[in-house]
């Protein structure tokens, strides 16, 4: 363990099924379950599977197979979070009575034509969103959501620091990090056909399941600058964080679904035993 998990801390692996677990999962998991363990503390599993655009239940099925095979042991019941729709949309509807969310009518092209005419014909680089409907008058927005139009609700970033004020957070592996969430735009926060946003949900379950150590891949440190975001907002408590390094494979790119990274199952076809996937994993 590459740092000291505080007694008694509160852990949790939080997969999504989209797919099979492979090695990464596997260094995450075995990371949460390991830093609960040496801390004295809990070990939580929690599926997060509000896509449904993506998440199918044979995977939450064959992810929780995969880690039980692995050896790890959690806390039941496992929270879902499909099944909590009314409590994130709760959070929702609190953040937008205060103002703190607006409507977004704008398509993926709108955006990138905006983002290009604001940038020039080379376009931006980045695909932060440029605030096309943050000032939309009230009465506008009213009557196209009325006329059945789509739209996203995104947060007002910068009227949302107002409130809190400057945020920083603690991860026990890159130390004291100051938030600069207004570098990664107006986040979107529900869509159509996903009604609340990652970045909404693990905050809230992290709060609502008490969990105290975030342990997870560095690749969501920046995620993480928008959680303190709406902790602060909503008054749910600040956790430890400790952001671990990625597993990557033998050309030193991480390790993705999208690319086949060999899975769980693949190994253990292959005749691996558990105690060879953890040590491949780096918990030996
Ligand atoms: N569900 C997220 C994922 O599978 C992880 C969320 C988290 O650990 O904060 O990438």
């Amino acid at each position: 363990m590459p740092f000291a998990p505080p007694p008694g801390c509160v852990t949790r692996f939080a997969p999504s099924p989209t797919g099979l677990l492979h090695l990464g999962h596997a260094h995450s998991a075995l990371f949460a379950a390991r830093a609960a363990e040496q801390a004295g503390g809990r070990f939580l599993l929690r599926i997060e599977d509000i896509d449904a655009t993506r998440c199918r239940p044979e995977f939450t099925a064959a992810i929780l197979e995969d880690l039980a095979w692995l050896g790890l042991a959690w806390e039941e019941p496992v929270r879902v979070q499909s099944a909590r729709m009314a409590g994130y949309g709760a959070s929702l509807d609190s953040l937008r009575a205060r103002g703190l969310l607006y409507p977004c009518f704008c398509t993926r092209g709108d955006i990138a034509a905006a983002i290009g005419a604001a940038h020039g014909p080379m376009g931006g680089s980045s695909a932060i969103y440029p605030g096309t409907c943050r000032n939309l008058p009230r009465a506008e927005a009213e009557a196209r959501i009325a006329a059945g139009r789509p739209y996203a609700l995104r947060l007002d970033v910068t009227r949302a620091l107002a409130e809190t004020g400057p945020l920083t957070f603690t991860d026990l592996i890159h130390g004291p990090r100051r938030c600069t969430p207004e570098t990664q735009g107006d986040v979107v926060l529900a869509r159509k056909d996903i009604p609340a946003s990652y970045h909404l949900c693990v905050t809230q379950d992290d709060a609502e399941q008490g969990v105290t150590l975030v342990t997870r891949g560095e690749d969501l440190l920046e995620a993480t600058d928008i959680h303190r975001l709406l902790q602060a907002l909503m008054g749910w408590p600040a956790p430890l964080y400790a952001h671990h390094g990625l597993i990557r494979d033998a050309e030193g790119k991480r390790l993705a679904k999208r690319d086949q990274a060999p899975t769980l199952r693949a190994m253990r076809a292959s005749g691996m035993s558990p105690a060879e996937v953890r040590a491949a994993a780096g918990f030996p």
